[in-house]
């Protein structure tokens, strides 16, 4: 056996380079030996051997440092020492990427790598669809316009001129895939890489279908309906089955994934199955009771309001919120806040109305205008905080009755 060369003079680098320094170096000359770009060439092997075990040893760093100490004795002796002795050589970490580095150079890599090419299932599509607020309450149904791959029938989806039949490809038998077994100092290494010749397909098309252009496709603008489901939400998706694109080898067809977008609504919040909307009620209305119309989902509800309701007060009419997705005889609640408008723009008439109601209630007005007004609004806020309780069990028990 030769005497062995220094491993920085195998890889062509200084003894200090760094680790991108070897690597590039490495890789450039793997490139260049390798066993698969020199068929029956024993010196490019081995000298590709040569430079994997440099750059094996140099790359890390405690191989490297007790080779830059002693040399290649440093290694002598080891399992299976001497010569074609690289038993003692772990070749772990970043030599898996190299070699998916160097192969994706050498064919292209980067493209649709197969497990196999048998019936495949078809890619999923996405596409998306709004709807209103209501529409997502109840459900409806939609219609999407779509382009959509079929397998060409001119072919039946090989790609190959009818007459012609694609032919098994001659590098893969058919597989799809190369094996590159890799006899090195570290053993055995197989890289299965999609084959370069027929991209994957195990087929390789002499006369192109001119129908497809050899791709097995044709693609057309497809109507597809969309039922909606009642109580979806904002960014949830329906699958349809079988509406993606078209299955490899007699594979079934992908699916179809369309997402829902709820507009939202002037008036109506929705969380989860529940709604939630604001009512604003006049001063009388809410010191004397009464009638007040609520919109809902279903329709305009008419709620009694007590006598004496304080603004913010909340009310939940029961069942007029969201249908479950699962179940639509389950429903979410509609929870309103009824708010108080104090009244604003007053004409002389209703303000002297609103002094002789201060003055009924026993209020004594400190001054006139604003400040007057003020005080009262005080008053009422702070009778409001000790009242509520009491009140809103008053409420709970009036809205079952709204329910219908
Ligand atoms: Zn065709
Ligand atoms: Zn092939």
């Amino acid at each position: 056996m030769a005497e062995k060369r220094d491993y920085y003079e195998v890889l062509g680098v200084d003894r200090g380079a760094d680790d991108a320094t070897l690597k590039k170096a490495y890789r450039q000359l793997a490139k260049k030996y390798h066993p698969d770009m020199n068929p029956g060439d024993k010196e490019a092997e081995a000298k590709f051997k040569e430079a994997t075990e440099a750059y094996g040893v140099l790359s890390d760093p405690e191989k490297r440092r007790q080779y830059d100490q002693f040399g290649h004795a440093a290694f002598e002796g080891g399992a299976g020492g001497g010569a074609g002795g690289f038993g003692g050589f772990d070749f772990g970490g970043d030599m898996g990427d190299i070699f998916g580095d160097i192969f994706g150079d050498l064919f292209g890599g980067g493209g649709r790598r197969r497990a196999n090419n048998g019936p495949m299932k078809g890619a999923n599509l996405r596409a998306v669809v709004h709807i209103s607020f209501e529409e997502a309450v109840f459900g409806c149904e939609k219609e999407l316009e779509l382009t959509l791959k079929d397998t060409c029938t001119t072919c039946n989806g090989t790609g190959a001129k009818p007459g012609t039949s694609p032919e098994t490809c001659p590098k893969c038998k058919g597989t799809g895939q190369v094996t590159y077994t890799q006899q090195s100092i570290f053993g055995s290494i197989r890289n299965v890489q999609t084959c370069p010749d027929c991209g994957g397909s195990g087929k390789i098309i002499r006369d192109k279908c001119t129908h497809c252009h050899g791709t097995g496709y044709t693609s057309s603008r497809k109507k597809i309906q969309v039922s909606v489901p009642a109580g979806i939400d904002d960014g949830q998706s329906i699958r349809i089955r079988e509406k993606g694109e078209p299955g490899i080898n007699g594979g079934p067809r992908g699916d179809l994934l369309v997402e829902v977008q709820v507009s939202r609504h002037p008036e109506f919040q929705r969380q989860d199955m529940n709604i939630f909307s604001t009512v604003y009620i006049t001063f009388a209305q809410a010191a004397l009771g009464g009638d007040v119309r609520i919109r809902t989902v279903d329709g305009d509800v008419l709620y009694t309001v007590k006598a004496g309701t304080q603004t913010n007060t909340k009310i939940r009419l029961k069942g007029k919120g969201v249908p479950s997705i699962r179940n639509k005889s389950i429903r979410g609640d509609h929870y309103v806040t009824l708010v108080v408008q104090t009244p604003t723009r007053l004409n002389e008439k209703a303000k002297e109305a609103l002094r002789k109601f201060d003055e009924a209630c026993g209020n004594r007005p400190a001054d006139t205008g604003a400040d007057a007004g003020e005080e009262k609004k005080e008053t009422k806020e702070s009778g409001s905080g000790k009242k509520k309780k009491g009140f809103m069990d008053r409420v709970k028990e009036a809205f079952e009755d709204v329910d219908k």
